[in-house]
């Protein structure tokens, strides 16, 4: 459950308090940078199917486009909160940074339950959703996508409201569109590829053969999934996944020692990413408390289901192999947790360098739209492989030579490009 003493918002200002002054940034810039620059709050009312109006909270953020127009992901979730929106738009800011993309950083939100919302009232909120912002978003402004309990199929809702608001059509105004209506090929796989092809250069960079690896994966959703089978692809070993369970209110762990599969867990997986217990126990998996999974005998962890998982009551649990953490998540780890992980040496890939594939892909998916014309989905791959290869090693290197912390390291990249950008601009 969400942790109401935990603000996801304070804990991005404290990163970056922290980077700023390592980087000797002047006052002005801190000011520009630890806020958004723009905040969109609005109610959203939807005809629910039973005849009566209900009124949602819906929210936009644009936290910097110095470097082009912001870019982040619609969450839909029941404990949605302004200041975690205004995390994730500010991580976006990094993200895109980081992995030298021409990107700002935006995020946005609608507090409700998918899980409660029939497809009818869902459509309501994404429609309703882009009629209060559709003239503050846009190509060149502001380019939504999914994120957290939100697809394709909200998406293209979302395109048709902008495009029927500015009669014509704008297939660049959003990304993570379904196939044949604008979307990319590759970007299903984008993120959870682009945390293993990371995770693959640490390893070598550490001089570990990923097949002698096992890992350990919190949340099977769009992001675990695919990391999972890139993963053993490449010949490692995951071993377990934890996912939500929406009748018992709690997470499960499922661990398979010889190695999950996947595939076969797809099948008993429900489009929200939670496992069936039963139809996994027929499947030979064991299914343990939420937390287990940090606890296995594991050297690689990747925490991919929500903010706040690897804190200061479950980071003391890690496994005594760990040697890798790959966030996949945004915000996964807190500050406190991320002590414990310095100082027992554990390779950390921050979030915000793991996961950038789902953005750069987005960002394939636009220039694409631009041109109008669809590149094959090996093409895709392989250029996600050199963004992210080539942003993880200038990373790594920026972290031997200064004896910083990845994290730390990451952020010096990113915030520092911004910085630049807004000097640049004449706006400090
Ligand atoms: P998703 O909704 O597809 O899946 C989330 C998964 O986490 C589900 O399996 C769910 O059961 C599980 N989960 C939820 N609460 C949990 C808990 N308390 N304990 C254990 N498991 C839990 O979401 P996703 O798209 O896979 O995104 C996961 C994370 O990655 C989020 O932080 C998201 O912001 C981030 N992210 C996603 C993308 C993307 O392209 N999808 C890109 C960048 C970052």
């Amino acid at each position: 459950m969400a942790d109401k003493s935990f603000n996801a918002f304070e804990m991005a200002q404290k990163q970056f308090d922290g980077v700023a002054e390592k980087l000797g940034l002047d006052q002005a810039t801190c000011d520009l940078l630890r806020n958004p620059m723009r905040e969109y709050h609005f109610n959203i009312p939807v005809r629910m199917d039973d005849g009566t109006v209900k009124v949602f909270r819906g929210f936009r953020v644009q936290h910097n486009d110095a470097r082009g127009p912001c870019k982040g992901g619609i969450r839909f979730h029941p404990q949605e909160t302004i200041d975690t929106v205004r995390a994730l738009a500010t991580w976006m800011t990094w993200k895109c940074s980081v992995v030298d993309i021409p990107l700002g950083g935006g995020k946005g939100g609608v507090i409700c339950d998918p899980h409660h919302l029939s497809e009818r009232e869902q459509e309501g909120i994404c429609r309703g959703w882009m009629r209060q912002v559709a003239y503050n978003v846009g190509p060149f402004q502001d380019v939504p996508a999914p994120d957290v309990m939100t697809s394709g199929q909200h998406m293209i809702w979302m395109m048709d409201e902008y495009e029927r608001i500015h009669n014509g059509k704008f297939p660049g105004i959003i990304t993570g569109k379904p196939l044949g209506v604008g979307g990319s090929l590759g970007r299903t796989e984008a993120t959870g590829y682009g945390c293993v092809y990371v995770m693959r250069e640490a390893l070598r960079e550490m001089g570990i053969d990923i097949k002698k690896t096992k890992a350990a994966f919190q949340g099977f959703g769009n992001v675990s999934q695919y990391a999972v089978k890139l993963y053993k692809e490449y010949g490692g070993t995951p071993v377990c996944v934890s996912c939500w369970d929406q009748a018992d209110q709690k997470s499960y762990t499922f661990l398979k020692k010889t190695g999950i599969d996947a595939d076969e867990l797809l099948k008993i997986t429900d489009r929200f990413g939670g496992i069936s217990k039963e139809k996994a126990k027929a499947a030979g998996y064991e299914v343990l408390d939420g937390n287990a999974w940090i606890e296995q005998d594991v050297e690689i962890l990747v925490p991919a289901a929500l903010e706040n998982q690897v804190t200061k009551d479950t980071a003391p649990k890690m496994g005594k192999n760990v040697k890798l953490i790959v966030e996949g998540a945004n915000g996964p780890t807190t500050p406190e947790a991320d002590e414990i992980i310095k100082q027992r040496g554990i390779f950390m890939i921050p979030d915000f360098l793991a996961n950038a594939g789902g953005v750069t892909c987005s960002y394939f998916e636009q220039v694409q739209c631009n041109m109008n014309y669809f590149w094959t989905k090996d093409e895709v791959l392989s250029k996600l492989d050199t963004k992210m290869t080539d942003a993880f090693l200038k990373v790594s290197a920026l972290a031997r030579d200064k004896k910083v912390y990845m994290r730390d390291a990451a952020y010096m990249i990113a915030i520092q490009k911004v910085a630049e950008a807004c000097k640049l601009r004449g706006w400090v």
